[in-house]
């Protein structure tokens, strides 16, 4: 133990007191022993300090802070010197304010298109969100603070997600769910983790024997300080058994004093206290800064970075005879209500007070186009105005081409709420319809943090999708749009042609105890490649205004490479991906995977020789029976490509491995074909080697501190009163245009009744919640 000579000199309760926060921001200090207090504070893309009252959901404003792409877009970039960068500049921010661990990034996979966080998360790929989200927390961490990578894990769907039991078999959770992580974790050796809110497998996260102690600690050497998510604790006690050295927010003293009482009564060893106070002072040790040197920001240069950031990230989807970038003196149209007031990040605990913001209408005004005018088109919110409709119509009549921004609100990507379709709103859509009538030359500018249906695709000319573009996207798109730079960004993300598409769709969310994670390993484009069905765009795609031509494949052991060559008229970066195909293999599995990828630039004509180093691990599939990671013996096809769905450079090489009596194509008929999307309880049973827990509530039983207010819309009046009282103000915030307040509102739906004590800050105890509950339950 490191810090023995301390520990011995505390009490219990002094102990205790450090195992929860100071307020909602802040650790304990402990004056006596030289023990500061730090300072942990939002994330992911930016600083999100709050300097008056604290609360998580970014109801108060913060400090101005510079506001950078969100992870989604991102990852378009597959930029991992970017995403480094974008790392530092976060980090030294953080360090300027005196916050010594930033909360993020965030990795949970993409499972559905839906999830109302995905904006805040990487891909639907482990592989490029581990190596990203790495190079993430490296940036953060080179100044001398702690990232925080979260959700830890399975945090799939917001719906529910304090309470949701998330059903994964052990292949899919170690091969899909974890794999980021577990990059993470041994790569960029980050100082904390902050556990989810929801369960796996039967147990909460943050109190999950398996996926702490087996997996984190035992397995991967995380030697760092676990923090609950923001009121994420359930049970104390099995948290700190866990692993769990820091719940957050403060509680008061309430749990401090539960883990003084469980080592009196012998139900917590002391020594188990003793070790997380240790590795708690060891993460501060690291990170306080109390003592070291202040840093000063440029945020002007930060500024600019955050516009290419940007400009890396944006992906162009159609370019209909080379429409764009657009020439000097194009007589443009500007319509659409995000062009002047940009939407550039999602909402909740990630949301930032940006330094500075550009803007997409005046980026354009002063560019070389001739811009005839501008017209909303649309209410943001939803709605129909013929008004503004025929304004926009006849205003795309007048130019020789429009640039037409479109989006999702600001209500739609948002914390604790998930996507209802993957639809824009019909009045945007009638929009585009009347506008592709009177102008022929239509360019499409989305804004939102993900996948979108865009059936008006084949009628326009140009599709150019911003995602969540942070400050600088106003100057980034426009950069694009008029060939300043050429776009580089591809998908990090399938986008399917509908959402009954995606193979979860019919699973997704779990709507009361469980959700059930029967697509198995099937999610993204490892579901449409194996199943063999078409999509909208597929992962990896994206396009440029110059060509790219792949030659001269060698493969060395495990050394892959090949040449790149810009061939055509303008600069411009390529991503190359590299895919692994297993033939004819035995057990099912994804048809093909990525296990490599580079980002490269090159001038007109110029060659560059590219090297992606793999490894036995990218071969391999996660053995359940002796829990490690095995080879299925026999041929691999390896593939570079320009999307998953163009490839072209391709060997085989011969892995020596294993015969695998597990998984095997036979056995499994439905996995085998992919066949996914009705997958029967006995084959989902058969991977998850155990029975299916029931998948509802069970609503003649009496209510418990562990269940929703959701609930009590099933118990007596009191219940239902408690229930409709709550979607009635939901309803009343979206009514007068309040969405986000709509949003905070519906979220209460989703609490446990555990937490209303710790987020009222003590306020209504627990024994007057108790009491309630019991009413509710006569
Ligand atoms: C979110 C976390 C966030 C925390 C603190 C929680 O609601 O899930 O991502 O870091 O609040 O704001």
């Amino acid at each position: 133990m490191k810090h023995k000579n301390i520990i011995k000199q505390m009490t219990l309760e002094e102990k205790a007191s450090l195992m929860s926060g100071h307020n909602f921001w802040n650790t304990k200090a402990i004056e006596r022993l030289g023990i500061p207090s730090i300072m942990l504070t939002d994330g992911p893309h930016g600083l999100r300090k709050q300097g008056g009252k604290a609360d998580h959901l970014g109801l108060n404003k913060s400090l101005p802070a510079t506001c950078y792409p969100t992870a989604a877009t991102l990852a378009n970039s597959w930029d991992r010197t970017l995403v480094n960068n974008v790392g530092q500049d976060i980090g030294k921010e953080a360090r300027s304010e005196k916050v010594s661990v930033l909360l993020g990034p965030g990795l949970n996979i993409k499972r559905n298109p839906l999830c109302g966080r995905n904006f805040e998360y990487f891909s639907e790929d482990p592989f490029l969100t581990g190596e990203l989200a790495s190079e993430m927390v490296k940036g953060i961490q080179s100044n001398g603070i702690s990232a925080c990578p979260k959700h830890y894990a399975v945090n799939s769907q917001e719906h529910m997600r304090m309470t949701i039991d998330e059903i994964v078999d052990e292949r899919s959770l170690r091969e899909i769910y974890l794999s980021g992580f577990e990059k993470v974790v041994k790569k960029s050796n980050p100082h904390t983790m902050m556990s989810s809110y929801n369960k796996v497998n039967g147990e909460y996260a943050n109190e999950n024997q398996h996926l702490a102690n087996d997996i984190l600690y035992s397995e991967w050497g995380f030697d760092g300080v676990v923090v609950t998510d923001w009121g994420g604790n359930n049970d104390r006690i099995a948290g700190l058994k866990a692993h769990n050295q820091l719940e957050m927010p403060s509680t008061n003293g309430i749990t401090d004093k539960e883990i003084v009482d469980a080592i009196h009564e012998g139900e917590l060893d002391e020594s188990i206290l003793d070790d997380a106070v240790d590795q708690l002072l060891s993460l501060i040790e690291k990170v306080r800064l109390d003592d070291k040197e202040s840093v000063q920001v440029d945020y002007v240069e930060h500024h600019n970075k955050a516009i290419d950031a940007a400009r890396q990230s944006m992906v162009l989807l159609k370019n209909e005879d080379n429409i764009l970038p657009l020439k000097s003196g194009t007589k443009v149209a500007v319509i659409g209500d995000f062009a002047q007031k940009p939407r550039y990040q999602g909402a909740g605990s990630s949301l930032i007070n940006p330094y500075n913001l550009s803007n997409p209408l005046k980026s354009l005004e002063d560019s070389f186009l001739n811009i005839v005018g501008y017209a909303q088109g649309f209410k943001r919110m939803g709605g129909k105005s013929s008004n503004l409709l025929k304004e926009a119509t006849s205003l795309a009549e007048s130019a020789e081409t429009v640039i037409l921004f479109i989006g999702l609100d600001e209500s739609k990507e948002a914390e604790g709420v998930d996507r209802e379709d993957l639809k824009l709103p019909q009045n945007q859509l009638d929009l585009v319809e009347s506008v592709i009538q009177v102008n022929k030359n239509v360019i499409v500018v989305l804004v939102g943090g993900g996948a979108l249906e865009l059936p008006f695709a084949d009628h326009v000319q140009g599709i150019l999708h911003t995602y969540l573009s942070g400050q600088g996207g106003g100057e980034a798109v426009v950069d694009l749009l008029i060939g300043k730079h050429n776009p580089s960004g591809k998908l990090s993300e399938t986008f399917p042609i509908q959402y009954s598409d995606v193979p979860s769709s019919d699973y997704y969310p779990g709507d009361q105890a469980t959700s059930e994670h029967k697509e198995g390993l099937f999610i993204g484009y490892r579901y449409f490649e194996t199943a063999n069905l078409p999509v909208h765009f597929p992962f990896g795609y994206g396009l440029s205004y110059t060509t790219f031509e792949y030659n001269n494949i060698r493969i060395d052991g495990l050394t892959v490479s090949f040449d790149l060559t810009n061939t055509g008229e303008m600069a411009g970066a390529e991503i190359a991906q590299l895919y692994i195909e297993k033939v004819d293999s035995k057990i099912f599995r994804a048809k093909r995977e990525l296990k490599g990828f580079d980002k490269v630039y090159l001038d007109p004509g110029e060659t560059k020789r590219i090297t992606i180093e793999l490894t036995k691990r990218d071969f391999s599939y996660y053995n359940t029976v002796i829990n490690d990671w095995e080879i299925e013996t026999g041929n691999y096809k390896i593939q570079i490509g320009s999307s998953i769905q163009e490839i072209h450079l391709e060997e085989i090489i011969n892995m020596d491995g294993v015969v695998s009596a597990l998984y095997l194509k036979n056995e499994f008929p439905n996995y085998a074909s992919a066949s996914v999307k009705a997958i029967p309880d006995e084959e989902f049973e058969r991977i998850l080697g155990r029975k299916l827990p029931p998948k509802n509530w069970d609503l003649d039983k009496e209510l418990e501190m562990n269940d929703t207010i959701n609930q009590a819309q099933y118990k007596n009046w009191l219940g239902k009163t408690l229930y409709n009282f709550i979607i009635l103000f939901h309803v009343f915030f979206k009514k007068v245009g309040k969405p986000l307040t709509a949003n905070n509102v519906y979220f209460v739906i989703n609490m446990p009744f555990r937490q209303i004590d710790r987020f009222s800050g003590g306020r209504v105890s627990k024994k007057t919640v108790e009491l309630f509950l019991s009413w509710i339950n006569r």
